[in-house]
């Protein structure tokens, strides 16, 4: 199973079709091959062998779903960074995966310098901006230009293809290793289950980075469906594309489908293309869902529920679960196990619980990720017993259907974006006037979960919360730092003396579910 094969057969049986759009450009299959073949070339001459890792720090484009392809194509491992990291975040995630290469375009080129003194498996990088080349920097299209195509590496199977860094309890950021095998089953398995075909018009809204968006890239591949690309996601800009190049399938976080139904100008849009929208990452509200289905009624609603250890989907509710005639409370559900994947809800000691207990979700099949970069410990403790411990809790109905009710793992979801607790606990401890900080997710109505703290400080200390937030500004992404922050004398505790989360989160989830 070679994620390249795709690629190779769609140009091969329909090279003259548009495969890649991105604003005015525009390849066929053939084209986008043909560069992906030059690419490895490139890649190859930078030192990329067997195995090596390709990093990537730049916004969506036609150009990114090159680099996987290109990557992959030359035998290499695709690690995709998160664009809205700290630059610190960036550099303990280059350091750890130790890449050959580092491939930028314009806006995030200025952090180039910086990440190359600290890392120095970096060999070259890659500018891939249409602005003017920084010196020391390869040109990405000169470089295409002057190398010849090259033949796929024929890397495939249990061969790690990407790298995917994912926030962790311990505070630091693991690369989940998914190989060729991987991700081909899941993005067979998403074909198989959205019914998706070469009529496919895909918009990727959400960014490239992610495996949420970057596997639907290579399920679009596996299905020779077209590509339209976003460099960033815009509710304005989603519905102008989408009638634009008359998108017929579009994924989602409920955060993006709740911005896209509030444009003032949503009705005036032709949106009669889209036939399938898919969502996924985060809960959705029954509520915004509802909306959702009456206001584009044309389209059939699917749900995924997973994560990136698992490639990512490992339940999915289908189209007919949204019909009016199916169950209102399915709506409520993230629905079936996929096709080859085993999911189970299990008690502490991973006893398997009756149907309608609640417990933790344990997920076995050929989408669980080979490991966690570097980290045998981690991962045998995430895949003890041969499953994947997801750290959500749920619960299953008699039908088969699954409800995820809660976390177990001390994480916020926000707008889609993983926050883990402990990475802000971190950051506002370093402040000299912080003496505890304790982390915990709120109701919000745009971002589902909003990050909050509840900080003790020094006696005597004028720090106040504007200050505070400035602080972790600096040290994580934005998305991660705190909206608000309560200052408290003491942060309660439990019976084992660890902070009792549930009691701060109390009077802000009083009287839902
Ligand atoms: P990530 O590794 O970024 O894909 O995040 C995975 C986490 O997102 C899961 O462990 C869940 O907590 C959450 N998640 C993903 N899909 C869903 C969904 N459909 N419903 C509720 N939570 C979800
Ligand atoms: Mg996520």
């Amino acid at each position: 199973m070679q994620l390249t094969e795709p690629l190779a057969r769609a140009a091969a049986r329909r090279p003259g079709e548009t495969a890649l759009v991105f604003g005015e450009r525009s390849r066929t299959w053939s084209q986008f091959a043909d560069r992906v073949a030059r690419l490895a070339t490139v890649l190859r001459q930078a030192g990329v062998g067997e195995g090596g890792r390709v990093a990537m720090l730049a916004a969506s484009s036609d150009r990114y779903i090159e680099y996987y392809y290109g990557t992959l194509w030359c035998g290499g491992i695709v690690c995709p960074l998160n664009t809205r990291f700290a630059l610190r975040e960036i550099i303990e995630q280059t350091t750890d995966a130790e890449p050959t290469v580092l491939i930028v375009d314009d806006v995030f080129a200025a952090q180039a310098e910086p990440i190359r003194a600290a890392a120095p498996s970096l060999a070259h990088v890659i500018f891939a901006g249409d602005g003017e080349t920084p010196a020391g920097m390869l040109n990405y299209e000169e470089a295409l230009a002057a190398a010849e195509p090259s033949a796929d590496a024929g890397r495939g199977g249990d061969d790690v293809a990407c790298l995917f860094y994912t926030g962790g309890t311990t505070g630091r950021a693991k690369g989940v290793m998914l190989s060729h095998g991987n991700l081909m089953f899941n993005a067979a398995n998403t074909a198989a289950l959205t019914g998706f075909d070469e009529t496919l018009v895909h918009l990727h809204a959400g960014p490239l980075f992610h495996l949420a968006a970057g596997g639907r890239a290579l399920s679009t591949t596996v299905v020779g469906g077209r590509h339209v690309v976003l460099p960033r996601f815009g509710p304005a800009e989603v519905l102008a594309a989408v009638a634009r190049h008359r998108i017929t399938a579009l994924t989602v976080v409920p955060t993006m489908l709740s911005m896209i139904l509030q444009q003032p100008d949503f009705g005036a849009h032709d949106l009669s293309s889209l036939r399938a929208v898919t969502y996924g990452a985060a809960p959705m509200p029954e509520a915004l869902l509802r909306r959702a289905m009456e206001a584009l009624p044309g389209a059939r609603f699917m749900q995924s529920y997973g994560m990136t250890e698992l490639s990512p989907v490992a339940t999915f509710l289908a189209a007919a679960d949204h019909r009016p005639d199916a169950p209102a409370q399915r709506l409520r559900s993230a629905g079936r196990p996929a096709p080859g994947v085993e999911v189970r809800v299990a008690d502490a000691d991973d006893r398997t619980l009756p149907v309608g207990e609640v417990g933790e979700i344990l997920v076995r099949g050929p989408n669980v990720m080979c490991g966690y970069w570097r980290r045998p410990e981690q991962t045998a403790q995430a895949l003890r017993g041969g499953w994947m411990h997801t750290g959500d809790a749920g619960r299953f109905d008699e039908d088969g259907y699954l409800y995820v009710v809660d976390r177990t793992k001390d994480m916020i979801i926000s707008g889609g974006e993983n926050v883990y607790s402990t990475e802000v606990e971190n950051a506002l401890a370093e402040h000299p006037d912080v003496v505890q900080g304790a982390v915990i997710g709120i109701p919000d109505a745009k971002w589902g979960e909003a990050v909050h703290a509840v900080v003790v400080l020094r006696p005597g200390a004028g720090l106040d919360a504007a200050a505070l937030i400035a602080w972790c500004r600096e040290r994580i992404a934005d998305y991660k730092c705190p909206r608000s922050i309560d200052f408290a004398a003491e942060l309660p505790l439990s019976s084992v003396n660890k902070v009792d989360k549930a009691a701060l989160r109390k009077p802000f989830w009083a009287g839902r579910e």
